[in-house]
C-alpha cells in the first residue's frame, strides 16, 4: 500500500504507478478527497517498498501482511469503498442493504416448461431472485449432469429458458457456470453469475468470471475455512469487480457416525464475515442441510445470524426432481418461509434498535 503526500502531484502518482507496473504488478489508484492511495495487485515480492516511499510526492509505502485487503474492512477506505456494508444489485435487486434478498428455484433447470412453473411459483412466494441450474456439479459421471451439459440438450437454449422465465415474472436469474468454457455463453443470460462450492478454490474460472462485468456469488467451498473463503473472493475484486455475494452452505461434518444432515451449516461465518468484510453474505440451507424439514428453522436462524439473504431450493414436486428432491421445499412451503425470515428480520432490527436507545 503506498499512501501519496496530500500535496502530491498527478506526476509523482504517474512516477509510483510506473515503478509498481515496472515490477509487473497493476496499480490500483484510489484518489480520496484528501490523499491518493496506490494499491499494488499481484506478487508484492518483487515490489522494494524502501524505493518506494523514497519517491517524490509518497507518504508512506508498506506491505499489508494479510491475504486479503481489497475486500477487508479494515482497509476499506484506503480502496475506496465506504467501510459499511456494500449493496450488490442483481438487476434491480438490491442485496446487502438491510431487507434479506430471497433466491429461489429448481436445483436444476428440467425444461422450459418446469422453470416457468417455478418462476410463477417462486414469485408468488415472496421471492425475488430466480435461481437454476442448467450444469450441475455431480460426484458422478452417470448422474444426470444438468440440461446444458453436453449431449443432454442444446446449453444456449436451455439458459434462454431461464432467463425467459426471469423476464417472464420479473426475477433476475442465476445460475453455476461450471467451467471456464462456459463463462461468456453464461454471462450473456444471466444476472448473477454462480461460482459452486466445488469450484471455490479454481482461481482462474474466478478471474474469467470476474472479467464479465457482473455480480458474482461465490459459495464457499466444503472445506474451506473463512479465510479461505475471503481470499479466494479476493480474485474476483483483484480483477475490478467487487460485486460479490458470498454464499454459506455448510461445510464436511466430523466425527464418524451418522450426521444426520448433508453438511454442518456454519452460521456463525455470517457474522464473521461481517466483521472481516463489506461484502454481502447469504446462506443457502437447502445444501446446507440436505433436508427439507430443516429449512424453516435453518432459514430462520440464518436470518437471526445476520444474513443478507438466502438462497433455498424449491421444486413443485421435489419427489419427481431430478436433482435433490430430498431438500427442495414446496412453493408453499417457501412462502411460510420467507413470511417468517421477513418477520423475523423485522423484529431483530426492532430489538436492535431499542437495545441501542
Ligand atoms: C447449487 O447451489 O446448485 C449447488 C450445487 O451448490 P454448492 O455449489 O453449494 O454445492
Ligand atoms: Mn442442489
Amino acid at each position: 500500500m503506498i499512501i501519496m503526500k496530500t500535496d502530491a502531484t498527478p506526476d509523482d502518482v504517474r512516477r509510483v504507478s510506473a515503478e509498481v507496473e515496472a515490477c509487473g504488478l497493476r496499480a490500483v489508484i484510489i484518489r480520496g478527497d484528501y490523499q491518493t492511495v496506490i494499491g499494488p495487485v499481484g506478487d508484492e515480492r518483487r515490489l522494494d517498498f524502501d524505493k518506494l516511499a523514497a519517491l517524490p510526492g509518497v507518504k508512506e509505502a508498506a506491505r499489508v501482511e494479510a491475504p486479503y485487503k481489497l475486500i477487508s474492512r479494515e482497509y476499506a477506505r484506503f480502496f475506496g469503498e465506504p467501510g459499511a456494508h456494500k449493496t450488490v444489485a442483481i438487476g434491480d435487486v438490491h442485496v446487502g442493504n438491510g431487507e434479506p434478498v430471497i433466491i429461489a428455484g429448481p436445483c436444476a433447470v428440467e425444461s422450459r416448461q418446469q422453470i416457468m412453473r417455478m418462476a410463477e411459483a417462486v414469485k408468488a412466494a415472496g421471492a425475488q431472485v430466480l435461481r437454476g441450474g442448467v450444469f450441475k456439479p455431480r460426484s458422478s459421471v452417470h448422474s444426470f449432469q444438468g440440461i446444458g451439459a453436453a449431449g443432454v440438450h442444446d446449453a444456449e437454449e436451455a439458459l434462454t429458458w431461464l432467463k425467459d422465465a426471469g423476464k417472464a415474472f420479473d426475477l433476475p436469474v442465476v445460475t453455476e457456470v461450471r467451467g471456464e468454457s462456459m463463462v461468456e455463453l453464461v454471462a450473456k443470460h444471466v444476472d448473477l453469475m454462480h461460482i459452486g462450492a466445488r469450484n471455490m478454490y479454481d482461481q482462474d474460472l474466478l478471474v474469467q468470471v470476474a472479467q464479465q462485468g457482473k455480480p458474482v456469488l461465490l459459495k464457499r467451498h466444503f472445506g474451506a475455512s473463512i479465510e479461505e473463503l475471503l481470499s479466494f473472493s479476493e480474485y474476483i475484486a483483484a480483477e475490478g469487480n467487487k460485486d460479490i455475494i458470498l454464499c454459506e452452505r455448510g461445510i464436511v461434518p466430523v466425527g464418524k457416525g451418522k450426521s444426520y444432515t448433508r453438511y454442518t451449516l456454519d452460521l456463525a461465518a455470517v457474522p464473521v464475515i461481517h466483521k472481516e468484510t463489506y461484502l454481502p453474505v447469504i446462506v443457502d440451507p437447502s445444501h446446507g442441510t440436505g433436508r427439507r424439514d430443516l429449512i424453516f428453522d435453518m432459514s430462520c436462524a440464518a436470518i437471526a445470524a445476520g444474513a443478507d439473504g438466502l438462497m433455498i431450493e424449491s421444486h413443485y414436486n421435489p419427489a419427481e426432481a431430478l436433482v435433490d428432491g430430498a431438500q427442495m421445499v414446496t412453493p408453499d412451503e417457501l412462502k411460510d418461509i420467507i413470511e417468517a425470515c421477513r418477520t423475523l428480520y423485522r423484529t431483530k432490527k426492532s430489538l436492535a434498535r431499542s437495545a441501542a436507545a
